[in-house]
């Protein structure tokens, strides 16, 4: 019986960095500073510089590096905010949670990103911001999207969880909307997190960049937005113990910090693997019936690799792999929008709900082999092949 294959196996990467890992925790440990201070200063540089961008603020996770953005960037009660129905909850979470009112605005099917083509009848007096999520590592139709944001006086609050490293390409994969050159070619090579006023990042283990617990990071060119995140990822002070504003308890661990610095310069190396998995995959799977492989981009940062399975078959073929010690997975069963805590208050996204129905996510991580890859492809065959009705 051969092995399982996991959706994603962390160990040969903690192989290979393991004593550079060890000897920063132990710097850490020896130093006896845990939160924020040098190593979180050193990671914050670091970042900075590799992303291209002003500021770079660490926080507690991927999920607060929204909630703050949202707020630094002066998102209010009641504002509204236009998003993509199809990501993990915490994008929808973040912008509810400041009491502002998600407004959900439907993908292209072919990059599983915000249709940029439907913004612009969304956008009301209220609407305060727009946040499109770079998913499964794909970079989002930035340029039509800071167009829109520049007409309207929007801001923009990218999230970046699923895509450190992902360069703006100027691709537009399914696009329909017209866009200007310039903007575009001005944009183009640009690292996601550079683009809008605010950048919003997740080291949580499994992401492309990943700490060994939770982690996240903001990012900005606007020194008012940075000073803001700043305050308020320490109780709202700017001076100890004077505290201005309600803010949260949301510093980068100096542990997480230092081995994000190790891993930090590996980070285009893992990234370029991913994209070279994917590439193996989409040509194993060029004579798979009914299955939509992803668009392979050069920016495209692979943080899943994600097939559309056609003709409903999408849950038995899982369930088969299940069966034969393939760990598939469905990112995500189910929109933000027709989540059971927003319970009824949003009219249906068709493409969205369609492609929540058909996704796929095979196992992807760095260092998996082509064997590997060949037996999950041929048993996805054997799967396809059983479950036609
Ligand atoms: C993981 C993720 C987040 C949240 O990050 P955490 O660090 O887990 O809080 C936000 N948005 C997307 C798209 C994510 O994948």
């Amino acid at each position: 019986m051969s092995q399982r294959v996991p959706i994603l196996d962390l160990k040969p990467q903690y192989q290979v960095i393991k004593a550079e890992i060890k000897a920063a925790i132990d710097r850490v440990l020896e130093s006896g500073q845990f939160i924020l201070g040098p190593e979180v200063q050193q990671f914050e540089a670091a970042a900075a510089d590799y992303l291209g961008v002003k500021h770079a603020i660490g926080v507690n996770s991927g999920t607060d590096a929204l909630i703050i953005s949202l707020r630094a960037l002066g998102v209010e009660p009641g504002d509204e905010v236009i998003t993509t129905p199809f990501s993990f909850f915490a994008t929808a979470e973040s912008i509810s949670s400041v009491e502002a009112k998600p407004v959900f605005v439907d993908i292209e099917a072919a990059s599983f990103n915000l249709d940029p083509a439907q913004i612009r009848a969304q956008i009301t007096d209220k609407t305060k911001a727009i946040l499109p999520v770079h998913l499964f590592g794909n970079p989002a139709a930035m340029a039509q999207i800071q167009a829109i944001a520049a007409e309207y006086h929007l801001k923009v609050l990218e999230d970046c969880a699923q895509s450190f490293g992902a360069v703006y390409q100027g691709d537009c994969i399914g696009c329909q909307q017209q866009c200007d050159d310039g903007l575009r070619s001005r944009l183009t090579g640009q690292r996601i997190g550079a683009i809008g006023d605010a950048g919003a990042f997740s080291f949580f283990p499994t992401k492309n960049l990943g700490a060994y617990g939770d982690a996240g990071l903001i990012t900005t060119n606007d020194d008012a937005v940075a000073a803001m995140a700043r305050q308020l990822r320490v109780h709202g002070e700017k001076k100890r113990y004077h505290n201005e504003m309600l803010g949260y308890n949301s510093r980068l661990d100096a542990l997480q910090a230092a081995i994000l610095g190790v891993k930090l310069p590996y980070i285009d190396q893992w990234n370029q693997q991913r994209r070279q998995v994917a590439e193996t995959y989409n040509r194993l799977l060029e004579p798979v019936p009914n299955i939509v492989a992803p668009t392979i981009t050069a920016g495209h940062v692979f943080h899943q690799y994600t097939v559309r399975v056609l003709g409903r078959q999408r849950d038995a073929v899982k369930a088969y792999l299940a069966d034969h010690g393939i760990g598939a997975m469905i990112y995500y069963p189910i929109p933000q929008d027709r989540l059971p805590v927003y319970d009824g208050q949003f009219a249906t996204c068709a493409t969205s709900e369609q492609v929540a129905s058909e996704v796929l996510s095979l196992p992807i991580w760095p260092e998996i082999d082509e064997a590997t890859q060949v037996r999950v492809v041929s048993t996805l065959k054997d799967a396809i092949a059983q479950s036609q009705p």
